[in-house]
Order: structure tokens, then sequence, then C-alpha cells
């Protein structure tokens, strides 16, 4: 309790900035459960109670994002798989979050599952979800400017994670703290070089973000440790803890951050967002000159 204490007067004393442009991350990991649609929902929640304007797009059919973030998504709706699919731009399915301010989603539909057969024929079927995406953040200058957006994917490597892939810039990998947590990260980042090769360049893993923390279990703790050898660079300083009113925030239609704010859950997302805004939080996006100092 007084590391907590702690922790919330940290928070309320830390600097935050804007990033400098937009900063587009794939939440992505192809194994199901580990915490991405978690991330995805209150990460963004995080940010947008910063005072940022963020973008969801969810692309699991399942719709998991647009449920927790309040936005309507049953049949009917014109949802990611219309923009995808038919070319309908993303400002006309993108809806703003029922329950927190500057937080928008672009939602799915159950007709997103069909998606990943219907793509294999269309043209430049990779990078729909980039052309529209770079359509909206271009239509969204001055004071519209979107500073985040995240791209909830599905528990699969298919197309509307390749489209994932080739729409973002940077790749957040949520690591669930559990036995085999590494297993499958290895053929994630294979995919990841091959997307790099051959459709996005840019594409980098910046950011990987521990997720169902149990401090009671030996396990959890050599879990991270094995986790922060592996990717000393990009690990989150943030765990996140199993905590029962995460689970619970998106029946209710919330994240967790308005569901329980005082929440361990929403002081450790709240952490994690702090992290990815503090200054020189960006990553460069260009290499600086011999000598040039950032301060
Ligand atoms: P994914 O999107 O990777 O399939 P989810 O984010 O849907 O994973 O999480 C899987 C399950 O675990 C969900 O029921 C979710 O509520 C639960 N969960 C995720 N993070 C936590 C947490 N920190 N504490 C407790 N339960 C969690
Ligand atoms: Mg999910």
């Amino acid at each position: 309790m007084a590391d907590e204490a702690r922790r919330r007067k940290a928070l309320e004393v830390a600097t935050t900035e804007r990033p400098v442009s937009t900063r587009i991350f794939t939440v992505a990991n192809q194994k199901g459960g580990v915490g991405k649609t978690t991330t995805t929902v209150n990460l963004a929640a995080a940010l947008a109670q910063l005072g940022m304007r963020v973008l969801v797009i969810d692309m699991d059919p399942q719709g998991n994002a647009s449920t927790a973030l309040g936005v309507p998504h049953h049949a009917g709706v014109s949802g990611i798989y219309d923009v995808l699919i038919d070319g309908l731009p993303l400002a006309d399915v993108v809806r703003e979050s029922s329950s927190v301010a500057g937080l928008w989603c672009a939602p799915a539909t159950i007709d997103l599952a069909g998606a990943e057969i219907e793509l294999v024929p269309l043209v430049a079927r990779e990078s729909r979800l980039r052309k529209a995406l770079r359509a909206f953040l271009s239509g969204h200058s001055g004071e519209q400017r979107f500073d985040f957006v995240f791209v909830d994917c599905p528990p699969s490597l298919g197309l509307l994670t390749v489209n994932a892939f080739v729409a973002a810039v940077e790749v957040l990998i949520p690591i669930q703290c559990e036995y085999y947590a590494l297993e499958g990260v290895s053929q994630l980042l294979t995919n990841i070089e091959m997307i790099r090769e051959h459709l996005n360049p840019d594409l980098d893993v910046s950011t990987i973000l521990m997720t169902m923390y149990d401090a009671r279990t030996r396990l959890s703790a050599q879990v991270a440790d094995e986790v922060r050898q592996h990717f000393p660079q990009q690990v989150v300083k943030t765990v996140i803890p199993r905590s029962v009113r995460v689970s619970e925030a998106p029946s209710h239609g919330e994240t967790v951050m308005t569901y329980d704010p005082h929440s361990t859950g929403a002081l450790s997302y709240r952490e994690v967002a702090v992290e990815l805004t503090s200054p020189r939080a960006s990553p460069d996006p260009s290499p600086q000159p011999e000598g040039a100092s950032r301060e």
C-alpha cells in the first residue's frame, strides 16, 4: 500500500508531452488471451485521460475493443470491414468512446471474420488499412491531430494482422506472465521481419508490455526476468498486475480507467501511458547529426 501511495504521488508530478507526430502502434501476439485487447483499450483510455487524442482500430471480428469502449458494433453498423472491403473512408465509421473524451474507435463487426478471405483477391490487399488510415490522419491536422493510434489484432497472422503491420510504425507486444510466455514470440518476430523486408521497412518492435503479473508466484517473476533479458530496450518498466477489476470492466462497456480509476490495474495502465509520453519517449524519427544534442 505504501508502494502504491508512492506510485500515485509520482504520477501526480510526472510530466507528459504530446508526440511530435502521430505514433501508430499495432498491438500483436498471435497467442490469444495474452492481453492485447485489454492493453489496447486501457492504454488508449489512459492516454486520452492525459489529454492525448487517441484512435483505436478494432481489427478483431470479436469486437471486444469496440465493446470495452462503448462503441456499437452489431450487424448493420458500418465498421472496419466496410473500410477494408468497400473502401469506405475511416472517418465514416469512427465513433467517440461513450466514457472517455478524446478517445475514438473504428469498430469491428462480425462480418470482419469473412474479410480474411474476401481480401485475398482484392488489389493491394495488404495495404488497405494503411491507405485508409493515412487518408484519415491527413484529414485531421492542427487541433484535430491524433497523437496515438492503436490497432488491436486478432489472434492470428492472417491478412487482417498483415494489414495492421503494414499500417503501423511501431509494434506493441503484450506478453502474459505465464508458462510458455515466449513461445510463439520468435515466430511473431520472424513474421514481423518478413513484413519489414517486403511490405513495411519502417516497422519497429518498440514496446513490450508484461501483463497479468501475479506478484505471489515465482513463475511471474521468472517470466518477467526472462523477457527483460531478451528485450532490454523494449520492455516497459511498468508491469500490469492480474486484477479482477480489469477483467470486469468490459462487461460494463467501459475500460478500467473509468470503471474503477483507483484500482491497481488503472494505476498501472496510467503509469504505462506516462512512460510513453514522458519527454523524449518518442522514438527519434530521424538520425541526429554527429555531435548534436537532443536537449
Ligand atoms: P487478447 O486480446 O490477447 O485475446 P484479452 O485482452 O481479451 O486478450 O484478455 C484475455 C482475458 O484475460 C480477458 O478475459 C481479460 O479480461 C483478462 N485479462 C486481461 N488482462 C488482465 C489483467 N491484468 N487482470 C485480470 N484479467 C485480465
Ligand atoms: Mg483480443
